[in-house]
């Protein structure tokens, strides 16, 4: 019995994929959309759950669920057995993802009531990033304030993070505990994390997935006084500003695309705006790994994954181009390869091994399942 159901419950949709752990491939998989929405026949997560299970089919030997949750706090720093008191903690949460977690809840709930006899284990996206100390997540503001409202550093994409750094190790034949490494996530959404021997010691996001690096639609840092002067003076309220910052900015707000392919297309064809944005887009990763490279006080890997990090070799050298000072080489014909497979792109002898790793969160959230199990 080696197959778990990995479940990622969105506010409108259910993301599915029954993984086999022997040969860490989806056996079966799909999306869900328009849960609850006018004109769907779909009325809520309970009846998506049941179309979910009937494609899933009579008889199947499932070890586990797996479920995606993205708020974590400070609670849950590893995968844990889903009971009434965590689901009641993962609902608590919901105040530091208003977004995510009660969506993650759904599914959950769901899920526990069509499959009650196997274990249903929830996989944090924050675990990962548990090992920050407390100087890498503190915000130096009212320690009072902060304490009774939770507000700190958590960082996200930890199971991504963890999953490609285990991968990277693997693929240079060194022990993971030995390695310091980069990994740069760079998908719709964007993050950065610095590992070091295994563990997570600093990451771009913080309370929220807002901070840190350009995003699609995601603004990243800003000085935060951006939002009183929008208040003052734009005459926006908190709730719009949270929208314009979460859903209108980034590479979104900087050229009206929120795709990369449409942002680079129109900057080769000579769009100022797009041009713009991936400079600020590049400026900020470069801001970063310059940050965690002093923080790790040395560098073995630099690993790109998602979206944009596995399948755009031009960002790729453009990102890391100019770095060579810091031992950070891109080979151009290795990086130009494309390829499903985890690979190394920089030349060989190189100080710091440049990777391309595919993420797999689905594998890892079935492995992490497992182990819990
Ligand atoms: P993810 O969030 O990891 O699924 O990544 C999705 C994002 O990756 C999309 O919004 C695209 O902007 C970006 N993406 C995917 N393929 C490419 C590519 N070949 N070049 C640039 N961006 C890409």
């Amino acid at each position: 019995m080696t197959q778990v159901f990995v479940v990622n419950s969105g506010s409108s949709s259910i993301k599915y994929q029954l993984v086999d752990l022997e040969s860490g491939t989806s056996v079966m998989g799909g999306l869900i959309e328009r849960i609850g929405e006018p004109g769907s026949f779909i009325a809520d997560h309970v009846e998506g759950m049941q179309i979910v299970l009937d494609e899933l089919g009579e008889g199947r030997d499932i070890l586990a669920v797996g479920h995606r949750v993205v708020h974590g706090g400070s609670a849950f720093a590893v995968p844990t057995l889903i009971d009434d008191a965590v689901e009641a903690e993962i609902d608590r949460l919901s105040e530091l993802a208003p977004l995510h977690n009660p969506a993650n809840l759904l599914g959950i709930r769901a899920a526990r009531a069509a499959l009650p006899g196997i274990p249903h284990v929830a996989v944090f996206d924050t675990a990962f990033h548990q090992s920050l100390l407390p100087a890498a997540y503190t915000y130096a503001i009212d320690a009072e304030l902060a304490r009774t409202h939770q507000i700190r550093r958590y960082g996200f994409h930890g199971t991504s993070h963890k999953f490609v750094s285990e991968e990277a190790a693997r693929v240079l034949g060194k022990p993971y505990a030995e390695l310091k490494m980069i990994v740069l996530h760079l998908g719709n959404g964007a993050s950065v994390t610095a590992i070091d021997g295994g563990q997570s010691v600093d990451t771009s996001m913080g309370l929220t997935p807002l901070q840190g690096l350009v995003m699609g639609t995601r603004s990243g840092d800003i000085d935060p006084a951006v939002v009183f002067h929008l208040k003052r003076h734009a005459g926006l309220d908190v709730d719009e500003i949270d929208t314009l910052l979460n859903r209108k900015s980034g590479l979104l707000g900087l050229t009206g695309m929120n795709d990369m392919r449409d942002v680079q297309e129109a900057a080769q064809q000579g769009n100022a705006d797009a041009e713009l944005a991936l400079q600020v887009w590049r400026h900020r990763i470069r801001h970063y790994i310059g940050a965690y490279y002093a923080q790790l006080g040395g560098l073995d890997a630099v690993i790109f994954t998602a979206g944009i990090g596995e399948n755009n070799a031009l960002l790729r050298r453009r990102a890391l181009g100019g770095l060579a000072h810091l031992g950070i080489r891109v080979d151009d014909d290795r990086n130009e390869l494309m390829s499903r497979e985890a690979r190394v792109i920089s030349p060989d002898g190189a100080r710091v091994a440049v990777l391309v790793v595919p993420t797999n969160e689905e594998l890892e959230i079935a492995r992490q399942t497992a182990s819990v199990v």
